[in-house]
């Protein structure tokens, strides 16, 4: 006999009263991917959601230089282009372009490992990644956050220059300024969910509840009538 609740499966054992956890097969963890232009706060976002919900934020390697405030192993793992070669080569990246002149990719071991083990999974990463891993996940999650408008990404984009990354010159942030057009033209394509980073908290609450409403839909649909 057993009794179906939304998440856990419990079953009658041997003892008329007690009740016992059925063991089942491990369910495989779901993929979500999070982009958006540059500035737009999607590693703020990210970082506080992965928090939040308990689940993994990828870390990417990338061969663009260490900014002031960034840890090698936290923000990024910088790699040097040899190495991004040797990784290409090796089939060590799950997708992997070219952003603003530098190289990017998401490592595959520990992406896998974290689905093998049924954990969520969120990657930060740019519709070029997006379309790669769609193509091998097609049921990933994909959300995309947008900027309230043009005049507050730009500062934004400069505010993280002066106060975080002083790595960028005028002329880059600029250049990032100008991509972003692009990849909102784009985003209507590929991405299914679109939300509007005004209010950080809010649009923090946003991810969480489109990633829930997700795992949820996906929980139900696996369960037994
Ligand atoms: P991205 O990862 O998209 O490049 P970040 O998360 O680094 O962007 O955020 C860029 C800057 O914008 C940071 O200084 C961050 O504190 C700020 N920021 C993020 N979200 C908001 C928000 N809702 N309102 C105001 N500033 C924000
Ligand atoms: P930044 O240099 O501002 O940290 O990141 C620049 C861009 O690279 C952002 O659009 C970010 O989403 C993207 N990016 C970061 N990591 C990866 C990755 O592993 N793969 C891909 N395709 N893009 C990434």
């Amino acid at each position: 006999m057993q009794i179906v609740y939304r998440h856990l499966r419990f079953a009658i054992c041997d003892s008329p009263f007690a009740i016992c956890k059925m063991p089942e097969a491990k369910k495989k963890g779901k993929v979500v991917i999070v982009s958006g232009p540059s500035g737009v706060g999607k590693s703020t976002i990210c970082r506080e959601v992965a928090k939040r919900l308990n689940i993994y934020l990828s870390v990417s390697v990338t061969t663009r230089p260490r900014g002031p405030g960034e840890t090698h192993g936290r923000d990024y793992w910088f790699i040097s282009e040899r190495e991004f070669a040797e990784r290409i080569k090796a089939g060590q990246l799950l997708e992997y372009a070219e952003v603003f002149g530098h190289l990017y990719g998401t490592p595959k071991d520990k992406v896998e490992q974290q689905l093998s083990a049924g954990k969520t999974v969120i990657l930060e990463i740019d519709v070029q990644g997006a379309k790669q891993v769609k193509a091998i996940y097609p049921d990933a999650i994909t959300i995309f956050i947008l900027p309230t408008t043009q005049k507050e990404l730009a500062r934004r984009i400069l505010a993280k220059r002066l106060t975080d990354r002083g790595r960028d010159q005028a002329v880059f942030a600029e250049k990032r300024l100008e991509e972003a057009g692009a990849e909102i033209a784009a985003a209507w394509q590929y991405y299914e969910n679109m939300v509007i980073n005004e209010d950080l908290q809010q649009a923090v609450n946003e991810v969480v509840q489109i990633i829930q409403g997700a795992l949820f839909t996906e929980g139900s649909r696996n369960e037994d009538p």
